[in-house]
């Protein structure tokens, strides 16, 4: 069972040889993986971990730019050429990722042409998370937005319950503690999640989904776009082969 999606989505051939130069690695909540400037030293292609993707204003705030889970790679940069992050990479869900040393990567991503194709379709649905993500902080309300992040959480951890810290999110949703502490209690009166010392637990996903902003419907219809038209394709290789 290969965890992480996009790598499932390889040929197998090609995924065994990249399975040589990856290496199976726990990452825990808090740990920065890039400071924005710095060289990226591995990508990852996460499992069960979770990776939150900062950009930073005036040197110490920071606001969540965009969510990497099982769907996608961390170090992005690196398959548009270039070897320094612009973003701080913090983990945000303690589990597990497969890492491959730069260099190597590089190697592997310039002689695997079904590589590069998964790379570049998803690379197309984080650029929409991000679009999406900067009119949601802009146009929507704490709540929504809170409702919408715990269901892209809910959706790469597959699990019901989570931890998150009141100041984590503050810092995910660009808003005061107070802010989060509001949002959170809006939510939990409603029935749709218990949060208790940044325990974080799903009650009513259905009734989450209502509670959320359309921008988490937009990029989730981009995403599951992107997976139909894999399956199409692997179903005409199949055919032609
Ligand atoms: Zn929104």
């Amino acid at each position: 069972m290969i965890e992480n999606s996009l790598l499932a989505a390889v040929p197998r051939d090609e995924y065994r040889r990249l399975l040589a130069a990856l290496e199976p690695v726990g990452l825990t909540f808090g740990e920065v993986l890039y400071e924005p400037g710095e060289v990226i030293r591995h990508v990852y292609f996460p499992g069960t971990s979770l990776i939150s993707l900062l950009t930073l204003a005036d040197g110490h705030l920071a606001l969540e730019v965009g969510l990497i889970g099982r769907e996608g790679m961390v170090g992005i940069p690196l398959v548009l050429g270039h070897a320094v992050s612009p973003v701080r990479a913090l983990v945000q869900g303690t589990g597990t990722a497969l890492r491959m040393e730069s260099a190597q990567f590089r190697e592997e991503f310039l002689r695997s042409p079904p590589l590069q194709l998964e790379l570049y379709r998803y690379i197309h649905t984080l650029m929409a998370q991000i679009s999406q993500t900067a009119a949601c902080n802009r146009f929507h309300v704490v709540e929504m937005r809170l409702a919408r992040w715990l269901l892209m959480t809910h959706d790469r951890v597959k699990s019901d319950q989570f931890h998150m810290t009141h100041e984590f999110l503050s810092h995910m949703l660009g808003v005061r503690r107070v802010g989060v502490t509001k949002a959170a209690q809006a939510l939990q009166r409603r029935g749709l999640i218990s949060y208790s010392r940044g325990d974080i637990s799903i009650l009513d996903r259905v009734g989450l989904e209502a509670a959320a902003c359309d921008c988490y419907e937009v990029v989730k219809d981009m995403h599951d776009g992107a997976r139909a038209a894999r399956a199409t394709r692997r179903m005409r290789d199949s055919v032609a082969a």
